[in-house]
């Protein structure tokens, strides 16, 4: 894999600034479309599924904000930055939830013969998701499984096994932002061709985890689907708000600044 060009096929693509966060304007057919390329050339992609909460975790803490810096791909995943993208730049962008992007990988990889690894999770979710995987998108081949809860010391034999493995896309579901700080640190060593962090759509293919209803997606309350499922998350949910607050303060800055 040529690593030195990636930049510069990222850098083809317009993006919209949100907070310091810069966006890719892709449709889910462009992304798709510019990873099959990606792939042709032999160009290494880290996409990364932004939403309002890893945006405000960019904010509070450099280590992530670095991390991000170093993706070759920040496509919006949930309605927050959607909004956010219309409120400051005036761009309309679409909606590319993590579940469904990495589905689509998962289809493409099915048709076009593509291995495909999958670490992260809860002990045999991994397993359990690929064996959902391989039901609906036949011939998937699984270049590995293996859960999200190792210690220091295993991690090394962990990116070994994935070398070993040479998947061409690897589904990283440690959740965010562990799975962006993990990628920012090891895809440079793994080049494997297609990296994504892909939170907990494991759980989700592995029935464990049921997605908020399209009509909740659609109306940008997949998070408060998620808070009734798992309220456990109310306090992450806190970043929502801020969030909201910061893109006006932004925009109103803005227009004070003239810019
Ligand atoms: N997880 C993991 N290792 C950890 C912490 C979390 O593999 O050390 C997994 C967890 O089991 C779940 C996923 O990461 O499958 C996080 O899911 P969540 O819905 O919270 O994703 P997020 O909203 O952070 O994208």
């Amino acid at each position: 894999m040529r690593e030195e060009a990636v930049h510069n096929g990222k850098n083809c693509v317009p993006t919209v600034d949100i907070l310091g966060i810069p966006i890719h304007q892709l449709t889910r057919k462009e992304l798709l479309q510019l990873l099959k390329e990606r792939l042709q050339q032999r160009l290494t992609t880290w996409l990364v599924t932004v939403n309002a909460e890893l945006v405000v975790r960019a904010g509070d803490d450099p280590k992530v904000a670095s991390a991000l810096q170093k993706a070759d791909l920040l496509v919006a995943d949930g309605a927050g930055v959607v909004w956010a993208a219309r409120t400051l730049g005036g761009v309309e962008l679409e909606r590319l939830p993590g579940v469904e992007i990495a589905e689509e990988l998962v289809k493409w990889a099915a048709e076009a013969g593509l291995k495909v690894y999958f670490l992260g999770a809860e002990p045999g979710v991994a397993e359990a998701a690929a064996m959902e995987l391989r039901y609906r998108y036949p011939g998937l081949l699984t270049a590995g499984c293996r859960h999200g809860y190792f210690t220091q010391a295993e991690e090394q034999y962990i990116l070994e096994e994935i070398k070993g493995a040479g998947p061409d896309i690897l589904l990283v579901a440690l959740g965010a932002p562990r799975q962006e700080l993990w990628l920012a640190e090891h895809q440079g060593e793994l080049l494997v061709p297609v990296a994504v962090g892909v939170g907990g759509s494991f759980d989700v293919w592995a029935g464990r985890v049921k997605r908020a209803p399209r009509w909740m997606g659609n109306a940008g309350l997949e998070w408060l689907f998620r808070l009734i499922i798992q309220p456990r998350r109310a306090r992450r949910m806190l970043a929502l708000p801020r969030f909201v607050q910061q893109v006006l303060r932004r925009k109103y800055a803005g227009r004070r600044t003239g810019k």
